[in-house]
């Protein structure tokens, strides 16, 4: 029979490092996110098209060339998600979250889906952690999602993550740099990349962060929407910078973060690590302030601010870190007639919360003595006639030191795996 691959750019985390370390990545947010006040939602990773073409703007990469869309059986056009804000808007006006708290922190962790050209960190399905805050129009709370971004890098031991900040006005004040962006650009029309000519019509801003070295030229010498902020504008970023500086929080300026998608106002900031294993795909995380998503998905005038941190591509940053964990005891038979009691005493030593392992095909006690080896066991213990009778065995460590006989009722204490 021929084999069946999985879908490409879509990868299966295995035991034995992948999957732990997504785990350690995941426990470790989950515990700052807690001590900031942030609660778990898990939204369905299906939702009706729409949504995405109204809460992340029609005119991005993301719904113009990277979702993956279908109809289901009943003719409705459903996408996977290709990021977790539209979700997570869409539960909040759904459940009337507004009505019940003026303040809501929310946080959600799980795949999302781009249809993208693939390479280092750049997959077709990739996990986020996401973090929302709804509900507050001041910088404190900007500040506040920026410093939990930096807090979880820091919890996962991150240093070369870099924060790079910048604003990008509102509706006030952005129309009229955007013209003057469409000005300049114009003069370059023809030295552009066939996509930024694109974008000169539909989304101007975006030929600031294109990755083409002709148009990064050419955007170095466009006006700077930073220039152009309106007096409330500018307020904010600059109390935005005043709180992060209070807590301790370094960053840099980057006139040219503008994001990709369309429902960011002020407040905009990327996570850039600095480790050639990433290549181009460098930014780790990124997010902003969208006062006016809520609204336009059909909900109260309810601001935000958020980020997405890239799961996978941290995952690589920790790469040569050891995750996966092992068995603090393998249980081996002497013979046949000894695998019952091997076998139960694995399960009562399980019990009383150890990880205990045993070969279940039995077999020679070689081949179970190899078996144990491999599982990274830190001890194991052999059992036959006479420890049954005895109550008690030769606890011999896999990794070193001399073998001791202890009493099996002892091993729960002596084994007990450190917290
Ligand atoms: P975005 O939702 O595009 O702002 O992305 C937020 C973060 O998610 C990025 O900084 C990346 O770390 C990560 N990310 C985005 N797209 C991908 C992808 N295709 N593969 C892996 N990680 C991604």
């Amino acid at each position: 029979m021929s084999k069946v691959a999985g879908v490409k750019g879509m990868s299966d985390l295995l035991p034995g490092g992948d999957v732990e370390a997504f785990q350690y990545l995941e426990t470790r947010a989950r515990e700052v996110l807690r001590r900031t006040g942030y609660g778990e939602v898990r939204t369905p990773v299906l939702e009706e098209t729409a949504l995405f073409v109204r809460g992340v703007g029609e005119g991005t990469d993301i719904v113009g060339k990277e979702m993956y869309t279908f109809e289901d059986k009943g003719g409705r056009s459903l996408s996977l998600r290709p990021e977790a804000t539209a979700s997570l808007v869409r539960a909040y006006i759904e459940h009337s979250i507004s009505n019940q708290e003026p303040l809501t922190r929310w946080f959600c962790f799980g795949p999302m889906f781009r249809y993208e050209r693939m390479k280092t960190g750049r997959y077709r399905q990739f996990y986020q952690l996401d973090v929302e805050a709804f509900g507050v129009k001041g910088p404190a709370q900007d500040a506040e999602v920026i410093e939990v971004a930096l807090e979880i890098l820091r919890a996962v031991d991150l240093k070369g993550v870099k924060l790079e900040l910048n604003s990008i006005g509102d509706k006030e004040c952005r129309p009229a740099y955007q013209q003057q962006l469409v000005s300049y650009f114009t003069g370059f029309k023809d030295q552009l990349c066939a996509e930024c000519q694109a974008r000169l019509e539909r989304n101007p801003l975006r030929i600031l962060d294109c990755k083409n070295e002709k148009c990064r030229e050419i955007a170095r010498g466009a006006p700077k929407l930073l220039d152009h902020l309106c007096q409330p504008c500018r307020e904010h970023f600059a109390e935005v910078q005043r709180l992060l500086a209070l807590v301790g929080v370094d960053f840099t300026i980057n006139p040219w973060i503008v994001r990709g998608l369309d429902y960011y106002v002020r407040t905009a900031f990327e996570l850039i690590a600095d480790d050639p294993v990433l290549g181009t795909a460098s930014a780790v995380g990124g997010g902003g302030r969208y006062d006016g998503l809520v609204q336009s998905l059909g909900g109260p005038d309810v601001p935000g601010v958020g980020f997405a941190l890239g799961a996978d591509r941290l995952k690589l940053l920790m790469q040569g870190r050891a995750f996966a964990q092992a068995p603090d005891l393998f249980v081996a038979s002497v013979d046949d007639k000894s695998f019952d009691a091997a076998f139960a005493l694995a399960s009562k030593l399980r019990k009383d919360g150890l990880w205990v392992e045993t070969d279940t095909r039995g077999g020679s006690l070689k081949s179970q003595m190899k078996r144990a080896d491999k599982s990274g066991a830190r001890f194991a213990l052999v059992v036959g006639e006479r420890e049954v009778a005895e109550q008690a065995g030769e606890l011999k460590p896999l990794r070193g030191g001399e073998p001791r006989r202890v009493p099996f009722a002892e091993l729960p204490v002596i084994l007990r795996p450190s917290p």
